[in-house]
């Protein structure tokens, strides 16, 4: 028997809840029901493509309902979690609705991760199932969904998207559309989850030890996607596509996908944000919506104007001309960059902050170019409360740059089954500290200045610097390692490791790289920098210092020419 969710989730208290429903936030309508809606408005329009896939919210209903129905007929019931780990393809949004409309909960990895993540995951929200593609790359994710499987005591299913080895389930068997829609649909409305029930778990990008899971209620989630859709003009004629892994929260609900499909807009799913894919899928299915990190925005940028050189002669269409808006965030977008978005790619940008733990701050597609350009917005809504504090948690005027804080109906209270964790990263009224230095100005837009937290923030994909050093001290020549960021042109930063050794040993970049290899971490977290030291410099209070050691490295890089 595994735990419900709700034993392990923090709840709002019960008077913020009470004030969040009286003023319609919570609607207490499962996800599933809002897609449901937009399938009867517009039955015949296409609300998936992926390359020659292209789906219609009829066919959508149809399938998630019956996948739905699969699913429990494979024996799993609602609150079950399932550990999907897909790439972005129709079988991640189907998927997806499916555990939505059975009340099963999806927890949302990365295609990047591997054994060392996915194991700890599938036992942390003792999921019953996982859910892989069968290879990307080359790496066989079923291979490794077979080896979690095998280790995870409550976890009795491999579900396979392509060549299904023998035992496991054929996913795309399970999504395809039923015999019996108007039953099946009967029968999941009749079963469905509450508003505060668990819609799905979400990761932390972590900054102590491995990811923790946020658990996001349907009622919770759901008026994220609505606030956001609002800010972000969403409506039936938005043509979405998401370069980012569909399992951030970002391209999944910020509006991203569901806020399309809520819509009942066009979604448009893309495995890479290659910018010759990525034009091309614009082009072809007019896309109007994208969501991209600055490292992808600053790649696009570099490929359009190195196309417009090449094609001056030409009398070429443009290929971005559908493009209204670039939706980028996940890591600060420098402001120069930010200036060259309208002119080069011709859309309307909007920067976007915002944290899978909650909150989420927009410009406004009307803001004047100052503030798009920048600031990193302000929050989706009017109900999002901000503090900024400075160490003492003393409140600080416009203008000057602290800690945030922040609380509100999307933004849950804790972290599941990580109590220890909760005390420190939420004040105990409730306040979430998400580590971001940030300053507001008195127009109420927000601007990232840094951060206070030990995290790499490698091109949106976050690393938890004690997680990376936890397992390099499993090398037995280190005596003491420190991971710290390197700054980078394209990623903005990257990974680099300080270490002292143990007298007479000596150790390498790639010693370092294999044994992370091995222990089966995700390829973004291997450090790309080795600094071996006689000594890590500390702080008075004798803690590593960490700004001393970034100053450096990015010092070393400047000196041998390679300003990152
Ligand atoms: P995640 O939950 O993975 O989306 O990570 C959230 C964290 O990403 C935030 O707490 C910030 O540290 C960082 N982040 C997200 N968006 C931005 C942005 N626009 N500028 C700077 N940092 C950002």
């Amino acid at each position: 028997m595994t735990s419900h969710t709700r034993d392990g989730a923090v709840p709002w208290p019960p008077e913020d809840a009470a004030r969040y429903r009286a003023k319609g936030y919570w609607e207490d309508k499962p996800l599933g029901a809002y897609i449901l809606e937009a399938a009867d408005r517009f039955p015949e329009r296409t609300a998936l493509v992926d390359g020659d896939a292209r789906i219609s919210y009829r066919e959508l209903a149809d399938r998630m309902d019956a996948a739905a129905g699969r699913l429990l007929d494979l024996g799993l019931r609602q609150d079950d979690r399932i550990l999907v780990q897909l790439p972005n393809c129709w079988q991640f949004t189907v998927l997806t609705l499916a555990c939505f409309r059975a009340g099963i909960v999806p927890v949302m990895a990365l295609p990047a991760h591997r054994q060392f993540e996915l194991s700890y995951l599938a036992e942390l929200s003792e999921s019953r199932a996982i859910a892989v593609r069968d290879t990307i790359k080359d790496f066989s994710h079923q291979d490794l969904a077979k080896h979690i499987a095998a280790g995870t005591p409550a976890m009795s299913h491999v579900l396979v998207s392509g060549r299904v080895d023998q035992g496991n389930v054929d996913l795309d068997a399970l999504l395809a559309p039923g015999g019996d829609p108007i039953n099946a649909r009967k029968q999941f409305d009749a079963a469905a989850p509450a508003g505060d029930d668990t819609a799905c778990f979400l990761l932390s990008g972590g900054t102590t030890g491995l990811p923790k899971l946020i658990t996001r209620t349907h009622n919770d989630y759901a008026y994220n996607i609505k606030a956001t859709s609002a800010v972000t003009n969403v409506t039936a004629d938005t043509v979405y596509l998401g370069t980012l892994p569909v399992s951030h929260n970002f391209p999944l609900a910020c509006p991203g996908i569901l806020g399309v499909l809520f819509a009942g807009g066009r979604v448009v799913m893309l495995p890479s944000p290659e910018p010759g894919k990525a034009f091309a899928a614009i082009e072809r299915e007019g896309v109007t919506l994208c969501t991209a990190v600055p490292a992808v925005v600053q790649r696009w940028l570099e490929y359009r104007q190195e196309t417009d050189r090449q094609e001056t002669d030409r009398q070429e269409t443009d290929q971005l001309e559908t493009l209204e808006v670039l939706q980028v965030g996940g890591s600060r977008l420098a402001d120069e960059i930010a200036r060259k978005v309208k002119p080069v790619l011709g859309a309307t940008l909007q920067q976007v902050f915002g944290m899978a733990e909650g909150l989420i701050n927009m410009t406004r597609l009307d803001d004047p170019e100052d503030v798009v350009c920048t600031t990193q917005g302000r929050p989706v809504s009017e109900a999002d409360e901000i503090r900024i504090v400075d160490e003492s948690g003393t409140d600080l005027p416009d203008g000057v740059a602290g800690a945030i804080l922040t609380r509100g109906p999307y933004t849950p209270r804790g972290y599941y089954r990580a109590d220890e964790h909760n005390a420190r990263a939420f004040t105990p009224d409730g306040w979430y500290g998400s580590g971001d230095i940030v300053e507001r100005r008195p127009d109420g837009n927000l601007v990232v200045q840094g951060r206070d937290k030990d995290m790499i923030n490698r091109g949106g994909e976050k690393i938890s610097a004690e997680e990376i050093e936890s397992l390099v001290y499993r090398l037995d020549a280190v005596t003491l390692a420190a991971a710290v960021s390197m700054p980078d042109a394209l990623l903005g930063e990257k990974l680099c490791l300080f270490v002292t050794l143990k007298p007479g040993t000596a150790l390498t970049l790639s010693d370092v790289q294999e044994s992370l290899r091995r222990t089966g971490v995700a390829a973004f977290k291997i450090p790309e920098k080795l600094v071996v030291v006689d000594e890590i410099p500390t702080t008075k209070v004798g803690k590593i210092n960490k700004k001393q050691l970034r100053e450096e490295v990015a010092r070393m890089l400047q000196a041998s020419g390679n300003t990152g």
